[in-house]
């Protein structure tokens, strides 16, 4: 075994890792940590710290860490067959069962699913889709793709592009001109606070056909939204957003892709976003909580609308020219299976509702009257506390005073992992289904102690 201060220093000399400052990281300036081990909802650094995860990753390892059932059914799929492709009708039996496993799943409209290995591939699957749709359909110049402010889609071209939040575009020319953003249905930030919720759904709705009507309903393909807004901060929609939503794009013939990569599969107590409210996608992207993140695997489930199209697209064109070298990675598809089995045998998706209410009330209760908490909120177990410098006259924090940061920081000092979110002072919340209410207790416990330290 390799001492720590080599790890350390092949780690700064090294590894380029994903959304860190470079330059502090690369100078030691930025810690670093390296994970051992995982059981239920902890996690085990190599120094015998261990911490409760309340993030469960990047909200992805949903079943909990340590399952065998899903690492035994990895280690046969990888002694049997580690690989083959999916080109040209193969298969494996993991990947055609998880395909039959999520279709059952999923609203009864889908008809197929595509296999990518990440969120962002599949997001860039399904953008690539509606626009073959719309050139099999004939309408070449329908190609534009509505985004909200504050969503998050990958960190892709396309997908970053999508994307709403600053830090995603800033220097990389993005996001690129296919793409245009419209209002978050992000209640606590509503323009004006003497808006209604009910009026602030309409401004989003108003907001939307304006932005169509502008462009030209004849430019634009689809629309892409998490059910719930995820990193871009957390939030439930507002009370008929997207029965708001949905009306004005089904007048104006656009699609709607439901990014369920992180409600997909039961984060918010429903198998998906979509059924808990009351969207009918045309196109829907899972990944992380489809294979709790046991292996990379993500998905485009494809409606029975999109797919008679897609078939006549490739009668006449012929095979459809999309395919990486590791769709439906049989490795992946047995981890899937796996998964998706586990949840239904130990009622994950029930206690993750069930937890997540009871969850709510614990951070309501430690934290909901601080005079720098403005909000908090949640569904099913994906919460969040948003801190505000006047919670009357709501007046946000500078980002340069880091408060989020911050109070992570001291959280992460009380063993507890939460998320500061990239944009705004927003903690995170969402734990493994598996979380019990003692766990949620100590979570909300903490982090009212670290919010007293930071905050008085
Ligand atoms: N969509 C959503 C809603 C996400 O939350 C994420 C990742 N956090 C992605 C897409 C991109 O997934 P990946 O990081 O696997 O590319």
């Amino acid at each position: 075994m390799l001492k720590n201060d080599q790890l350390d220093a092949w780690d700064r000399e090294n590894f380029f890792h994903p959304s860190t400052h470079l330059g502090q990281f690369a100078r030691g300036e930025a810690p670093n940590r390296v994970i051992k081990t995982g059981e239920g909802c902890h996690i085990t650094d190599r120094d015998g710290t261990r911490l409760l995860d309340a993030f469960a990753g990047l909200y992805c390892v949903n079943v909990g860490y340590g399952r065998q059932e899903i690492a035994e059914a990895i280690a046969e799929q990888a002694k049997e067959l580690a690989y083959y492709h999916a080109y040209v009708g193969h298969g494996t039996e993991a990947s055609i069962t998880l395909s039959k496993m999520i279709l059952d799943r999923a609203p009864d409209h889908m008809s197929k699913v595509y296999f990518g290995l990440s969120g962002s591939d599949a997001n860039e699957t399904n953008i690539k889709l509606v626009w073959y749709y719309n050139n099999i359909l004939g309408r070449p110049e329908k190609k534009k793709i509505i985004s909200r402010w504050r969503g998050y889609h990958g960190s892709g071209l396309m997908t970053g592009s999508l994307t709403g939040l600053e830090l995603f575009h800033k220097k990389f020319d993005l996001p690129l001109s296919q793409v245009i953003h419209t209002e978050a249905p992000y209640y606590f930030r509503r323009p004006d606070t003497a808006m209604s919720e009910a009026d602030f759904v309409a401004h989003c709705a108003a907001e939307l056909e304006n932005l169509i009507e502008e462009e030209g309903a004849d430019t634009i393909a689809a629309f892409i939204g998490e059910p719930a807004l995820g990193t871009g901060g957390l939030v439930p929609p507002p009370e008929g957003y997207w029965d708001a939503i949905q009306k004005v794009l089904e007048k104006h013939d656009i699609l709607l892709i439901a990014d369920e990569v992180v409600t997909g599969f039961g984060r918010l107590g429903s198998m998906f976003g979509s059924e808990h409210y009351g969207l009918k996608p045309d196109l829907i992207t899972i990944a992380k909580g489809l294979t709790s993140a046991y292996a990379p695997l993500s998905g485009s489930i494809v409606s029975d609308k999109m797919w008679k199209v897609l078939e006549q697209g490739t009668d006449e064109n012929g095979p459809i020219g999309h395919g990486w070298t590791y769709s439906a990675h049989p490795i992946g598809a047995a981890a899937g299976v796996a998964n998706l089995k586990l949840i239904d045998d130990l009622n994950l998706i029930e206690n993750a509702g069930k937890t997540g209410a009871y969850f709510k009330k614990a951070l309501e209760a430690a934290v909901g009257d601080h005079a720098k908490v403005g909000d908090v909120r949640g569904e099913g177990l994906l919460c969040a506390v948003e801190f505000v410098a006047d919670r009357d006259d709501r007046t946000f924090f500078d980002a340069s005073e880091k408060v989020g940061p911050s109070v992570a920081a001291a959280l992460l000092e009380e063993g507890i992992i939460g998320r500061a979110m990239p944009q705004g002072d927003i903690i995170g919340f969402a734990p493994p289904f598996c979380i019990t209410e003692a766990e949620a207790d100590e979570v909300a416990i903490k982090l009212a102690k670290a919010v007293g330290k930071v905050l008085g």
